[in-house]
């Protein structure tokens, strides 16, 4: 067979092909076939690596000298040939030697070519605007070229050049080379659908609108232009270092786009810079979307350290507190020690200060924004809320800040969210209490039988139903002043009831009846509850359930019940409406009742589901059935 002596590794001699891995051929062979519309995104790749080599180098030269041509600088150079239909892309970056080569174009597997072949096959067309993102935007130039040859040389000195070559297909080969200066050359054979790229006017406009902030020179040129004649085509500028009043909207959204490899536009953009307590230029954005990994440990940051411009630390975590690692940007710091080791950047005791710095900045702006632009605050919070909530309940310095831009849905405004401040100025007395109630969903809050005396008299109370307001709550226990009362808790304090409340009220149970009731609950729920006992409190609930005096609190069970699928419940009080009809009734049933028995069941298990608590919803079916039957007799028809 044909294909049984390529090799898969490096082992090969000059000019035997070798196999790419096999995620990369799959992904080649996506590239090769699909007809994408917006092609040119390969050069931005191409000179994206090449940025990428030359910041390595920069980097590189802090510490070492010893490197092939040191005295190179730092540029991108594009040459086209515009009759014979090629483009040629150098760098003076680090290079590779062969074994990198061979690794990093095509052996080793890359992480994200299969998740970047899923996305490819999802969304059609605009994958190409993606690709660079899944760590593989090298293999877009097949999009684009028939035939591709890599050139390299790398800085250290002992290292030999080798050339990739690779004409499409499943495999590469490898030659000797004897380029002698450090860096890469990418000369791509443009593919005769793509031949529109042989023009160095369009060249020079792909480079301005997708690589205009690369931190280096892009000459263009073509081949028959002399080495003077070629033209620098990016401004190159360190957006975060000009003033913010020079820089437009549009500057803005473009260099996002091109920090995060999308076609999105940020949702909102700081501009900051600050001389004390550290020296820091600064642009985060705030991205249109929360991406999924945000919610896991292992999320990636988007924000780039560099010190005086250069590039650090590409995904730098500790530069904002971690409930905004949300944001993407650039932060560049001019007190940083060049000299540091990449490993110990993140623990720079300069870092916690520029974290703090701009924490505080951001929750300004958030600030700023929720007072001025009060609708485009919104979009924001229900897309990023849940990380401010995060930071109220796991970060006390801040908690006091974060409060105020949290919102949270409420007994009051129908289908809207209310922030804080509102709530507290629509009290109308003297009252120094915030009222909430925690529950899995807006639904079961709504029917919760702790709402009853709240709703009745007209009081507000804000429906906490995200997993996250538990550990706020637990964490955070006033604002501005006013206590945050949970109205699921047994002791609490009611406030005063509404006039009117008096002619509502119906007849209630009361001596033996009441007692004979409260005794039938007891013996038949025994040690499934603390206690059973009657209230005021209820009206159109017939029962409710509270914890019992020295249980821990409702948000500490809950947050604990999140954490820890064995967490046990401890007992709660059942609370009996006596005023209730179908409670009045059911003192009349005589004993022994299967009414009443299975009653008592059903009336503890919706008091359970209605805490979220019930351990098995789908066990009420069997008895809800036995009850109907109950109910409509044990008679079987007459033959
Ligand atoms: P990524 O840039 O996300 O790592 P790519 O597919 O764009 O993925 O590039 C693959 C790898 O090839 C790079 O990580 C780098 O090691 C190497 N590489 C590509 N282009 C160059 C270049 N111009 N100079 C040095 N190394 C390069
Ligand atoms: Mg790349």
């Amino acid at each position: 067979m044909a294909t049984t002596n390529i090799k898969d590794d490096a082992t090969t001699q000059a000019g035997e092909p070798v196999r790419f891995q096999a995620e990369i051929r799959q992904l080649l062979d996506i590239l090769v076939h699909s007809l994408y519309t917006r092609r040119e995104v390969f050069l931005r790749e191409l000179i994206s690596n090449a940025s990428d080599a030359l910041n390595r180098m920069q980097f590189e030269m802090l510490t070492n000298t010893d490197v092939v041509d040191p005295e190179v600088s730092a540029a991108i150079r594009i040459t086209v040939d515009e009759s014979g239909k090629r483009l040629t892309i150098s760098d003076s970056g680090v290079g590779m030697s062969r074994t990198e080569l061979v690794e990093n174009l095509g052996t080793i597997a890359r992480s994200g070519a299969q998740r970047f072949i899923e996305n490819a096959k999802e969304t059609g067309t605009d994958a190409t605007d993606i690709i660079g993102r899944f760590g593989v935007g090298f293999y877009s130039v097949f999009m684009i070229a028939d035939e591709v040859r890599v050139t390299s040389r790398s800085f250290r000195p002992e290292d030999e050049a080798a050339c990739w070559v690779c004409a499409g297909g499943e495999t590469f080969t490898l030659e000797a080379s004897d380029r002698s200066h450090r860096g890469t050359v990418i000369e791509l054979k443009l593919r005769e659908e793509a031949a529109e790229f042989a023009d160095a006017f369009r060249i020079t406009q792909i480079v301005k609108q997708h690589s205009d902030y690369v931190p280096f020179p892009i000459y263009v040129g073509k081949l028959t232009d002399k080495a003077g004649e070629f033209k620098i085509a990016n401004q190159q500028t360190a957006l975060w270092r000009q003033p913010a009043r020079d820089v437009k909207t549009g500057e803005y959204v473009e260099f996002f786009r091109q920090l995060t490899f999308s076609g999105g536009e940020p949702l909102l953009q700081i501009h900051y810079a600050a001389d004390a307590p550290v020296q820091i230029y600064s642009i985060l954005f705030v991205p249109p979307k929360a991406s999924r990994d945000l919610f896991t440990a292992r999320y990636e940051s988007g924000i780039r350290l560099h010190a005086r411009k250069i590039l650090i630390e590409e995904n730098c975590r500790a530069l904002v507190p971690e409930y905004l690692r949300f944001l993407q940007g650039v932060v560049d710091c001019e007190d940083l020690p060049l000299n540091v080791a990449r490993e110990n950047v993140q623990s720079s005791p300069l870092l916690v200060k520029i974290s703090r710095v701009l924490g505080r900045k951001v929750v300004d702006e958030f600030k700023k924004l929720a007072l001025n632009d009060a609708d485009k605050y919104l979009g924001f919070w229900n897309e990023f809320g849940i990380f401010l909530k995060e930071g109220a309940a796991t970060d006390p310095e801040a908690a006091t800040d974060l409060m105020e831009l949290l919102r949270f849905r409420s007994t009051r405004v129908d289908g809207e969210v209310t922030a804080l401040a509102e709530y507290v100025q629509r009290v109308k007395d003297d009252r120094k209490e915030i009222y909430y109630l925690l529950a899995d969903d807006l639904r079961t809050a709504t029917r919760s039988p702790h709402l009853d005396y709240f709703k009745r008299n007209g009081y507000e109370v804000l429906l906490l139903i995200e997993p996250v307001d538990a550990f706020l709550m637990a964490n955070v226990r006033e604002f501005d002043g006013h206590k945050l009362v949970n109205v699921a808790s047994g002791e609490m304090k009611l406030p005063p009831a509404a006039a009117a409340d008096d002619a509502v009220v119906e007849e209630a149970l009361a001596g033996r009846d009441l007692a004979r009731l409260i005794v039938k609950f007891k013996s038949q729920l025994g040690l499934r509850v603390a206690d059973v006992r009657d209230t005021d409190r209820l009206s159109d609930s017939p029962v409710r359930l509270v914890d019992s005096g020295g249980a821990p609190g409702r948000e500490v069970q809950r947050a604990m019940r999140a954490m820890d699928r064995e967490y046990e419940q401890p007992k709660m009080v059942l609370e009996l409406n006596a005023r209730h009809p179908l409670l009045r009734s059911l003192v009349h049933l005589p004993e022994p009742s299967e009414i009443l028995d299975l009653c008592v069941e059903q009336l503890f298990d919706a008091a359970l589901l209605l805490e979220g608590l019930h351990p098995d919803p789908a066990g009420i079916v069997p008895r809800l059935q036995e009850l109907m039957q109950a109910a409509v007799g044990k008679t079987t028809p007459a033959e």
